[in-house]
């Protein structure tokens, strides 16, 4: 569903990504891991077109981005968690989660907002659904976030360290949110510094050193034995 294939990117004379090759397919579960400056969130900034690389191609739904209309495409069914939450700080919390599918989808707005309200249910903040982004903490923010990126049913989900940027306590719950979302069907691909999350989330584990794919295995034999020295010291600079 995502494919790299001979991936550069380069900020300058700073080479980013350096000849990624990288083929995630549907319903995949995939974890980014590596050191900070690595490149990861370039590497899933080009699989929707936020970042675009020099050479090599990304294909995604089986059509290169470089194509406007495949681009168009990818945008409309792919979705992306930051870091720093991005909500329509305007508008309320079911405002954000149904302006899309009522303007994108052309969903009316009864049928918007009764899927609006199963999200937030989901997200377990149906109480907010009044409220505005001033209102919430970062917890609840991100979990709006979330909410509003699958009520436009997107087949791929990409999550750049989603709980970065919230207070340690609220981090676990957001986890744990994204993980029953994302149980069925979607295909992820998640940054992230919680390999207890990688763990129970990932279906296989890319880890990033220096703009290179150093390794890419399924979780647990990534994490119970890695096989480069490198993603060796790696974890356990942090476990
Ligand atoms: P972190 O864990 O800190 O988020 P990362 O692995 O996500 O790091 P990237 O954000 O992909 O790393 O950045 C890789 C390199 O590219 C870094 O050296 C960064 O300074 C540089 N870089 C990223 N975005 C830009 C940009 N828009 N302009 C210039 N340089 C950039
Ligand atoms: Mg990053």
């Amino acid at each position: 569903i995502i494919e790299l294939d001979g991936v550069r990117l380069s900020y300058g004379t700073t080479a980013v990504l350096r000849d990624i090759d990288l083929t995630i397919r549907c319903g995949e579960r995939v974890a980014v891991i590596g050191p900070s400056g690595s490149g990861k969130s370039t590497l899933i900034r080009c699989m929707n077109g936020l970042a675009v690389p020099q050479a090599g191609a990304v294909r995604v739904f089986g059509s290169d981005l470089r194509d406007d209309g495949a681009l168009r495409y990818c945008r409309r069914h792919s979705e992306m968690i930051f870091q720093s939450f991005n909500l329509y700080a305007q508008r309320n919390v079911l405002d954000n989660v149904t302006l899309a599918p009522m303007k994108l989808l052309g969903l009316p707005r009864r049928v918007a907002e009764a899927a609006a309200r199963q999200h937030l249910e989901a997200m377990e903040i149906a109480e907010l659904a009044h409220a505005y982004p001033f209102e919430l903490s970062g917890g609840q923010r991100q979990r709006v976030a979330l909410a509003r990126a699958l009520a436009k049913g997107p087949d791929i989900l990409l999550l750049d360290e989603p709980t970065s940027a919230l207070d340690p306590e609220r981090v676990q719950g957001v986890l744990q949110a994204i993980e029953r979302a994302t149980e069925r069907g979607i295909t992820t691909v998640t940054v992230t510094h919680e390999l207890g999350f990688a763990r129970r989330q990932a279906s296989r584990v890319v880890f990033m050193e220096a703009g290179c794919i150093v390794e890419d295995v399924p979780v647990p034999q990534c994490l119970d034995a890695p096989r480069s020295t490198r993603l060796a010291n790696f974890l356990n600079g942090r476990l």
